[in-house]
């Protein structure tokens, strides 16, 4: 286990590639992570694109399912040969957020963000204090364990919507988190559409859905018969201020893509004489994704996955997440490109085929 493994590492702005790195050192209470299989998302390609700031050395990737290599001293829930997820939303249980119950804001966050500033999971080992370790139900596959936090996410933004069981919900964007999105409503017996502008994007999302979601153009999906949705919630991070006149009087719309530059001029009287409430979630909470690990025992999501790559590949598994450049007429929404053929992209670090 000395040997050097792989690993994919940010080197500044417009830079990162594999670089041989030593397996990292753990102590107590670390959990040494054999990593299986490790998904690429936005915030990655945000990463090395310099639109979102990471720790020069870093190694990338945060979603992340393996087997347990070694235990540090006094390390008792998993033991070498558990196959686990890992929780990457470090806090720290000390801070006053914590300690208010609000981990998912802790305020000692810094060198705690696993793959921005913390090593991450793009590599053959990575190391997890226990507490961040969950283990895989039975029958799990990594490829379904690679999507628990993503997942984790959604589950959050979607307890923020507080959905009631007639609700209509409509998903704006059917990238890997809309999809998902669409997935835990539609098992949840929700009435729910979703709006996608890339045709082979909403190809993907059709086929690894379940029928009754409805995948629709955005335009079609403004034109659909019928009551108006009353959740909307947004993984483009740019839905235009309009939303709020779409959404049913009483409505919930909640913003979850995360786009930096994304303004919207929101018209705050829908607010005042149409009772909408327009909400954000924050990063998830450790109960969401204890329900996530949970899920996942019945929600097939490794439908999402469309490639799995080994590390050296990372450039090209960051180009299949590439979107259109700005200015593709649809107001540069990140999911407004041409031809996708990718849903979820995974990495593993030895390319040998993972279940
Ligand atoms: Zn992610
Ligand atoms: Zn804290």
């Amino acid at each position: 286990m000395k040997a050097a493994m792989k690993a994919v590492v940010f080197e500044g702005a417009g830079r990162a590639g594999v670089r041989d790195r030593e397996p990292p050192p753990f102590g107590s209470g670390d959990v040494l992570v054999k990593v299986a299989v490790s998904g690429v998302c936005g915030t990655d390609r945000a990463i090395v694109l310099g639109e979102f700031p990471a720790l020069r050395g870093v190694v990338l990737g945060h979603e992340a399912a393996g087997e347990v290599a070694a235990t540090g001293p006094g390390v008792g829930s998993v033991a070498p040969g558990d196959r686990v997820v890992v929780n990457p939303t470090y806090y720290c249980s000390r801070c006053r957020p914590c300690r208010r119950g609000l981990p998912a804001h802790c305020a000692a966050k810094e060198g705690r963000e696993v793959g921005v500033d913390r090593d991450g999971t793009m590599a053959g080992f990575a190391v997890v204090p226990e507490h961040f370790v969950h283990r895989l139900p039975a029958g799990v596959s990594f490829r379904r364990g690679a999507l628990v936090e993503p997942l984790a996410c959604v589950l959050n933004n979607l307890r923020a919507a507080r959905p009631r069981w007639d609700d209509r919900v409509l998903v704006l964007g059917a990238g890997p988190i809309g999809a998902l999105c669409a997935m835990v409503l539609a098992s949840r017996g929700a009435r729910v559409a979703l709006a996608e502008r890339d045709p082979g994007r909403a190809e993907i999302a059709r086929g690894l859905l379940p029928p009754t979601v409805r995948v629709q153009a955005p335009e079609e999906a403004a034109r659909a018969r019928g009551p108006a949705p009353d959740v909307v919630v947004d993984t483009t991070g740019s839905a235009p201020g309009g939303v709020l006149d779409a959404v049913a009087p009483g409505g919930t719309v909640v913003v979850m893509g995360e786009r930096e530059a994304a303004v919207a001029a929101v018209p705050l009287r829908a607010l005042v004489t149409r009772g909408i409430r327009l909400v954000g979630a924050g990063p998830y909470r450790p109960a969401d994704f204890e329900l996530a690990v949970e899920l996942a025992r019945d929600l097939p999501l490794e439908r999402l996955v469309t490639h799995v790559l080994p590390l050296e590949r990372f450039t090209e598994a960051l180009a299949l997440l590439a979107v259109a450049p700005a200015g593709d007429g649809g107001g540069g929404d990140g999911y407004g490109g041409d031809g996708y053929s990718a849903m979820k992209v995974l990495l593993t670090p030895d390319g040998s085929p993972v279940s």
